[in-house]
């Protein structure tokens, strides 16, 4: 689950990570008010779950509150276009509104997980303030990589980032503080990404966040409440929203297959076949070990909700559910919702011949194929 800057700085203050004075404000008034509160210099900078604002236009500069309140009244509704919203871009809804800094050097601070070291690595970078994959791809030895042994950054280990990061003076001791208390915020909150980028150095020797990303994993949400509570439904695919609530685990692509399948292995498999058939798949769905009828009929209304679906290839391998069982729900989902597009069933395992008698005698034009190689073939025929 991803988190607006405003709240991910939010949460990160209460660590003690300085971060710019600064308010969310959904109104152009409101921005106004909040550029006199901070004093008339302030950012604007657009609330949306991507990147690269800066670049796209969604972070401007104003002079006075009266400017404040043009370049937000500008920016609200706008949709932003960057490099990691996709062409389509995200239409901004929320603004954080800060004060201005007086920035000598911008410095990159992440902290994410090691896969292969198993274990949380902070990354830095003398080189803030651009995209770490670029800096990753151009100079890889322009990043630091220091692996945290425990929850935490030991003090000799952020002294050690400090000081291969040019830090002295005044802003040595509050860097320091900030790094490990990232790393505190990163394992207390169960996140999978936190990253400031800029970690800036003032003039006047103060060290500050002036961006902030934090990715929760949602798994641990269960013991977050206060944190599941910032989740933004505006930002999320609603189909995405509408199958969590109803236990599926959906992801919408850009392919017509419509897919649904039991255990994510097997859906895996599904979309690696539709393509190896020369198709694409349109999505990822995997119902479950033990799907419901009623899970099966919120998955093909999920999956019917895609306008761009024209088959759906159902592949399941009846293990802990039945096959007979399944195609039961399968029959009366289909009754039910009229599913007027080619549907092409894999099916194997515990009660196979009830279940193919079952759909045999249903009336309904389902097609039955005999393995998943064919079952793919079929359906990507039936979507061209
Ligand atoms: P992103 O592009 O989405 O990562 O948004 P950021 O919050 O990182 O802002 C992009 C850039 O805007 C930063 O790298 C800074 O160069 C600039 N910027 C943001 N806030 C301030 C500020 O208070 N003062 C100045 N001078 N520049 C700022
Ligand atoms: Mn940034």
């Amino acid at each position: 689950m991803k988190l607006h800057e405003y709240q991910a700085k939010r949460v990160l203050r209460t660590y003690g990570v300085p971060t710019p004075k600064g308010f969310p404000v959904r109104d152009a008034a409101d921005a106004r008010e909040a550029a006199e509160k901070l004093g008339g210099k302030v950012v604007v900078k657009a609330q949306i779950h991507a990147g690269g604002r800066g670049k796209g236009g969604g972070v401007k500069l104003a002079g006075s509150p009266a400017e404040a309140e043009r370049l937000a009244a500008a920016m609200l509704g706008m949709t932003l276009v960057t490099h990691q919203t996709g062409p389509q871009g995200r239409l901004v809804k929320r603004l954080l509104v800060e004060e201005q800094l007086p920035i000598s050097r911008e410095i990159y601070l992440g902290i994410t997980l090691d896969r292969s070291a198993r274990r949380p690595v902070l990354m830095a970078s003398a080189q803030g303030g651009v995209e770490i994959e670029e800096v990753a791809a151009r100079d890889p030895s322009a990043i630091l990589r220091e692996p945290l042994s425990g929850p935490l950054l030991h003090a000799y280990q952020a002294r050690r980032l400090a000081f291969w990061l040019g830090i002295s003076g005044d802003a040595f001791r509050p860097a320091v503080a900030a790094m490990r208390a990232l790393a505190k915020a990163y394992d207390e909150t169960d996140a999978s990404l936190a990253e400031i980028n800029p970690f800036v150095l003032t003039e006047d020797g103060r060290a500050v966040a002036l961006d902030a990303k934090l990715d929760i994993d949602d798994n641990s949400l269960f013991r977050h409440a206060d944190l599941a509570r910032l989740r933004d439904l505006d930002e999320e695919e609603p189909l995405e929203t509408d199958a969590i609530n109803h236990g599926l685990n959906y992801i919408k692509l850009d392919g017509n297959v419509g897919c649904m399948v039991n255990g994510a292995g097997l859906a895996m498999a599904t979309m690696d076949i539709i393509q190896h058939a020369g198709g694409m798949p349109a999505n990822f769905l995997d119902v479950g070990g033990g799907a419901s009828k009623d899970q099966v009929k919120n998955g093909f209304r999920i999956i019917l909700s895609d306008p761009s679906v024209r088959s759906i290839l159902i592949n399941i391998f009846g293990g802990i559910l039945k096959v007979d069982v399944l195609a039961e729900g399968i029959v009366a989902a289909a009754k039910e919702l009229a599913i007027s597009v080619p549907m092409v069933l894999r099916l194997e395992g515990t009660n196979v011949e009830e279940g193919r008698q079952i759909l045999a005698d249903s009336g309904l034009d389902f097609i039955v194929a005999s393995d998943m190689k064919e079952a793919a073939r079929q359906a990507v025929a039936r979507a061209a």
